[in-house]
């Protein structure tokens, strides 16, 4: 069984940080670790920990990589697209936050379609570009990452470089509301939703939005 956990380690950015982990192997994920915790070796230590999944390259998200994996054997994954932000400062926004963040570079790259196994239960890569090129949702049987792709009631913004309205607007409407209602959305900030209640809901690109 799937099972996960939401930490905030970055509370300035507000982004949420997800241990997801599957209970009879106790094979773990950290997806977009925000900035450096020790709270995670407490939480890592009956786990074994094996992909640390960055949702896309802004500093928020990948700004934990470097401790991660300087104190863990893990893979580093993202998306080709977003390759070049982990590497680059002022690709990843982070020299515009008076911080020049990095990190090590990917161990696994990534594209649309792709499913990757986590212990007895496995998970696809959805590409979702409109925030940035490369975007990923993680999709499992019954939870859904979704990073700055889609939130509760809103959606990521797209007048950072490499953003488009118009391609995430796609991305949410045909690869993820075709998706299970009944799915958990786990995003990139602030609260959990579903992806049945963004479909209604969501004024950016639910069923009543103006766009
Ligand atoms: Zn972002
Ligand atoms: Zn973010």
């Amino acid at each position: 069984m799937i099972k996960y956990k939401k930490f905030v380690f970055l509370p300035e950015y507000g982004t949420n940080t997800y241990l997801i982990w599957e209970t009879e192997s106790k094979e773990a994920m950290l997806v977009d670790m925000a900035a450096p915790s020790n709270k995670i070796f407490n939480e890592l230590k009956d786990l074994n920990l094996k992909y640390l999944i960055n949702t896309h390259g802004h500093a928020d998200h990948i700004g934990g990589n470097k401790f991660v994996k300087s104190n863990f054997k893990v893979k580093l994954m993202i998306h080709q697209n977003d390759v070049g932000m982990l590497s680059d400062a002022r690709q990843n926004l982070s020299s515009y936050m008076g911080a020049g963040i990095t990190s090590p570079p990917a161990d696994i790259i990534v594209s649309d379609g792709e499913i990757f196994k986590l212990g007895n239960s496995e998970f696809k890569i959805i590409h979702t570009p409109g925030h940035t090129k490369g975007g990923i949702c993680l999709l499992f049987d019954k939870i859904i990452v979704t990073g700055d792709t889609l939130f509760q009631e809103s959606i990521g913004r797209t007048d950072f470089p490499g953003g488009s309205f118009t391609e995430i607007k796609n991305s949410i409407q045909k690869k993820l509301f075709i998706l299970d209602e009944k799915l958990v959305v786990l995003p990139g900030h602030n609260n959990i939703t579903t992806i049945g209640d963004e479909k209604i809901g969501n004024p950016f690109v639910g069923l009543y939005a103006n766009y």
